[in-house]
This record gives C-alpha cells, structure tokens and sequence, in this order.
C-alpha cells in the first residue's frame, strides 16, 4: 500500500501540492481554514461511506474487501488489514485532497492525526464487545 502511496508523497515533496505554510498565505485566512477542515471531513466521510459501499456491493471489489472483513476482533490494527488495493481506494481521498484544495500545511496533519485519534475512539466507545 506504501508504494501506491508513494506517488502522491514524491508529488508533494516536488511542490505539486497545494498546502501553504502559513494562514496568511491564503486569502481567505483563519475563516477559510476552518472552511476546509469542515469540508476535509464532511467530503472524506461522505467518500469513505461510498467507497465502503462499493466494496460491498460490487462482487469483484468485495473480493478484495474480504481480507479486512477476515480479521476476527474490532480492534483499531483491523484499520490496517486491507488488501493494498483495497486500502489505497478508502485512502485515495486523503491523498489527492491537499493537490486538488489548498490547505494548511498544520491543518492537513491535524486532519490525519484527527483520523487516527477517530480510529481508536470509535473503537473505545462505538465498537459492541460480546
Ligand atoms: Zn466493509
């Protein structure tokens, strides 16, 4: 999954991307900032939803879905067990976000620690223990 990835990461050390240092680098400033991490999240999570469906209705992706599905406990290391095709679809949103809107360079690693911090809660607190 790493060398799918690796495309967008080569991308943006080469300035690709469109992330900005500081808030004033945007004209839209602060306002605009908040802005995007609405949008970062409303959009991923409406993705996610879709991309997830796919993986479940389309017989040939739910083929590749299956290893994540194998993995017997909910726990947040079963984020991780995907077949790397698989994987990379449910991430690809995260990768292209920063090429396609501009976004704070804090903000965009606040996002991603903001994914992995939801990861672990969602498992403390929404996943059922039997
Ligand atoms: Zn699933």
């Amino acid at each position: 999954m790493s060398l799918l990835a690796a495309p967008w990461d080569v991308a943006a050390a080469a300035g690709a991307d469109r992330r900005y240092a500081a808030v004033g680098d945007h004209p839209g400033g602060a306002a605009y900032a908040v802005a995007t991490a609405v949008a970062f999240l409303a959009v991923g999570e409406t993705y996610s939803y879709w991309v997830h469906r796919a993986l479940h209705r389309v017989p040939a992706l739910a083929r590749l879905h299956a290893t994540h599905h194998a993995v017997g406990a909910p726990t947040p290391f079963a984020a991780f067990a995907f077949h790397p095709l698989d994987g990379y679809a449910q991430g690809l949103y995260f990768h292209a976000f920063p090429f396609v809107v501009p976004v704070h360079r804090g903000a965009y690693a606040a996002f991603m620690a903001a994914l992995s911090v939801w990861s672990i809660l969602a498992w403390v607190f929404i996943t059922p223990r039997t």
